[in-house]
């Protein structure tokens, strides 16, 4: 199964993972689009969708592992390695801030294929710490997939397939269209269940 660009777009824009607005970004910049992951994550069908088109492309690297880094990537790692028939593994932050690592006893036999997934590629720092963490426990990584890239390019020492490569201009706010036309900005993803709602299974902003 394979998924375009397109498609990919309308599914986070249908779960309301995809917002058109005026936002204040957790970086302090401004947006009028904002993405949050997990109005896709919680829905196993739609997310399931999406793991196919990581799964169908990954179908040749005879992968034995997944590895996602928490938290929206033990999602997709279970998801793309139930599909593939693999096994799953996440890599969690280290204690001292130095990168992630595996714990609760995952273990990698001496060059094992893992596939690393994630689900928004934003600096590409989760995916580098992930593949960090699978090469130093013995494992080859073999391929790398997200979502989304919005990184405009980040670099990775393992090439990326991304099924969605997205662009989303940030502002400061001097220079915010929105702001200069006068527009209320918001904060989103903050205060806990402020955003979006769900009425008769369609998702709302709040
Ligand atoms: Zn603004």
């Amino acid at each position: 199964m394979t998924i375009e660009s397109g498609d990919v777009e309308r599914v986070f824009r249908e779960v309301g993972a995809l917002r058109d607005g005026h936002f204040v970004l957790t970086s302090g910049r401004h947006s009028a689009i904002y993405l949050e992951k997990f109005r896709l994550l919680e829905r196993p069908r739609e997310t399931e969708r999406l793991c196919a088109a990581i799964a169908a492309w990954a179908r040749t690297l005879d992968v034995a592992t997944v590895a996602g880094p928490t938290t929206g990537g033990i999602i997709l790692a279970y998801e793309v390695a139930r599909q593939l028939g693999a096994r799953a593994v996440y890599a969690e932050r280290r204690d001292d801030g130095a990168g992630r690592e595996l714990r609760r006893g995952f273990a990698l036999a001496p060059g094992e294929r893992v596939l690393v997934v994630d689900d928004v590629l934003t600096t590409g720092g989760s995916l580098q710490e992930t593949i960090a963490a699978i090469t130093g426990a013995g494992g080859s990584v073999v391929g790398a997939a997200v979502l989304v890239d919005r990184s405009g390019g980040a670099r990775s020492e393992v090439p990326v397939h991304a099924l969605w490569r997205a662009e989303f201009a940030t502002y400061t706010p001097s220079e915010c269209p929105q702001c200069a036309a006068g527009m209320a900005a918001t904060h989103p993803g903050t205060g806990g269940a402020r955003g979006c709602v769900v009425r008769e299974g369609r998702v709302e902003v709040a």
